[in-house]
């Protein structure tokens, strides 16, 4: 993968083509201009996987926390596990962004907002959080009924397809596998 994605189109691709789950952590992030730890990891892993390099990450991440706890504190306690996520600091591992597996199986607390919404929502926010990017009708009530039968991925799947007017076949497993075939839809 070399595909590239700037800061300036990140908005755009968030609506048109992320996974419930990043769309999510995206919204929150937008809008309390903060994460904790297990949303940064997922968001931000997530980001580094659809080709978000780390110069743009820095100043993604800075132009949100900086509203929240000033930019000298971004500074001094986040900017460092953003370059660690990207293999720039510590062991300089290279982390990979988490499959649907690790993200189902996390477990959120309150106030946190990693985690699956197939499987963390309840009933009346998942409903919710489909109506607003488009799903009704027919296709809500398929994805209601994959979730209740504990298929989140296929839930998953169905969403995609239905806001993509097209079909997965191979099924959703990985956020960013969400993500670069939406891409091949849309772009
Ligand atoms: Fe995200 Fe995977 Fe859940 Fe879809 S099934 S919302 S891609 S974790």
């Amino acid at each position: 993968e070399c595909a590239e994605i700037s800061l300036k189109d990140i908005n755009q691709l968030a609506s048109s083509s992320f996974p419930l789950c990043m769309r999510h952590l995206f919204g929150k992030l937008k809008e309390d201009h903060h994460l904790k730890h297990g949303g940064r990891m997922q968001l931000g892993l997530f980001l580094k996987g659809v080709g978000l390099k780390l110069e743009d990450a820095l100043a993604f991440w800075r132009a949100e926390f900086s509203q929240k706890v000033g930019a000298e504190r971004f500074d001094k306690e986040y900017a460092y596990s953003i370059r660690h996520n990207y293999g720039k600091e510590g062991k300089r591992t290279d982390y990979t962004p988490y499959s649907c597996q690790k993200i189902i199986m996390s477990t959120p607390s309150t106030g946190d907002h990693h985690g699956c919404p197939f499987r963390h929502f309840s009933e009346e926010n998942l409903r919710a959080a489909l109506n607003k990017m488009g799903v009704g009708g027919r296709a809500m009530d398929d994805i209601m009924d994959k979730v209740r039968n504990r298929h989140y991925q296929l839930a998953c799947t169905l969403t995609f397809e239905a806001t993509h007017a097209a079909s997965c076949e191979t099924g959703i497993n990985h956020p960013n596998q969400y993500f670069v075939e939406s891409r091949k839809i849309f772009q």
